[in-house]
């Protein structure tokens, strides 16, 4: 289980590694955080962020002599689309959301591929007041139970958090009394401001003046239940839940199932309308007509305003538009949120699109034999 435990950091220092322009610093990052692991007695185990981009998940190795020597071990092609992935982020809210959701998935597939069946995260009171605020904010409330409850089940694995009821400054102090020198967690830091760091900020502040303050949150975002979690409790049958009640990208319970008389209705109604359409899009990307080589003598054509020709743009951004809407029915709200910040949804995982896939053929089956069905 100890292994696991020292897993989450370095994984961010790993981040870092991968982020940040000077790699060598960051390699260097993560020795110094694995040498201070195994001079405790722990096993130690490694793996890559990136790994998060391909289909089928690496296993973490062991730290042993010969990685101490290695400098880089990370797949440049992930690494790449890895690189890509975050560069398409509009915004540094959506950008820090999509690494903590993939931070979270690499961590319990890694546990999951080594045979634990447990994990233990190193969350206290007070990251998981910044985290109840600002996940809110985000369109993730009803994941709360599953971000900041003692004990809380995903993808087969069981994660606990046996430090939530300390303060952050009370973990510190006893490890100052204990003469154990950690290095600090780094965290992940877009390059300008988030929601999360700007709640982070906020709560900081006024736990200065207000030492309440985090109690008084923490205490009040734990008595929170999801609806789906208590529905999930009370149903008898556990195979009346299936993959497709999870949402792909954070394999949380889908919160989109609201009816007709929700907020979230209301607000995919809004969206819908005051959205930009594929047909506007293509008249904000319409390529010049000069510039159309099907057309070279230029005036005729019109291939990217929906005319006929080429039609290269035009499908492009029609399949982009489509593959998005594809990929947005198998999410949930905060990720859906997120994904609106995203470029081109073609660069997620590998095995993100491969889920959204299943589901849609399962809808289609569905659908088709529905009316089979007693
Ligand atoms: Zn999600």
């Amino acid at each position: 289980m100890e292994n696991i435990f020292v897993l989450k950091f370095l994984f961010l220092w790993k981040t870092e590694c991968v982020l940040c322009t000077a790699v060598d610093e960051g390699c260097e990052h993560v020795h110094k955080v694995v040498e201070q692991v195994t001079s405790m007695g722990f096993p130690c185990y490694i793996a890559m962020l990136e790994q998060v981009m391909a289909l089928q998940p690496h296993l973490p190795f062991l730290r042993t002599q010969e990685w101490k020597e290695m400098k880089h071990t990370v797949d440049e092609n992930l690494r790449k689309k890895f690189c890509e992935l975050f560069s398409s982020c509009k915004t540094a809210s959506a950008q820090q959301d999509l690494h903590d959701q993939l931070l979270q998935t690499v961590l319990k597939q890694c546990a999951y591929s080594l045979g634990f069946r447990k994990m233990f995260l190193g969350d206290n009171s007070t990251t998981l007041s910044v985290r109840i605020l600002s996940q809110v904010a985000l369109g993730r409330g009803s994941q709360l139970p599953a971000r900041v409850h003692f004990k809380a089940t995903s993808q087969n694995v069981e994660v606990y958090r046996p430090m939530r009821e300390l303060l952050e400054n009370e973990i510190i102090d006893y490890l100052n009394l204990q003469n154990i020198t950690v290095p600090r967690p780094p965290t992940f830091q877009p390059n300008c401001t988030s929601i999360a760091s700007c709640t982070e900020e906020f709560v900081r502040c006024l736990q200065k003046d207000f030492p309440a303050t985090i109690p008084t949150i923490f205490r009040t975002g734990d008595k929170l239940v999801s609806t789906t979690e208590t529905a999930k409790e009370h149903d008898s049958s556990a195979d009346s839940f299936t993959n497709d009640d999870f949402c792909a990208l954070c394999a949380s319970n889908l919160d989109t199932e609201k009816g007709e008389a929700s907020a979230l209705n209301a607000t995919v109604v809004s969206q819908k309308y005051s959205s930009k359409r594929p047909q506007e899009i293509l008249q904000q990307n319409a390529v010049p007509v000069q510039e159309c080589s099907k057309d070279p003598g230029g005036g005729m054509c019109h291939c990217a305003r929906g005319g006929g020709g080429c039609g290269k743009t035009e499908v492009n951004v029609d399949q982009k538009w489509e593959m998005a809407k594809t990929v947005e029915q198998c999410l949930c709200y905060g990720c859906r949120v997120t994904l609106r910040d995203l470029a081109d949804t073609g660069l997620l995982p590998a095995k993100v699109q491969a889920a959204v896939a299943e589901q849609k053929q399962r809808k289609i089956m569905r659908e088709q034999i529905q009316d089979f069905l007693l």
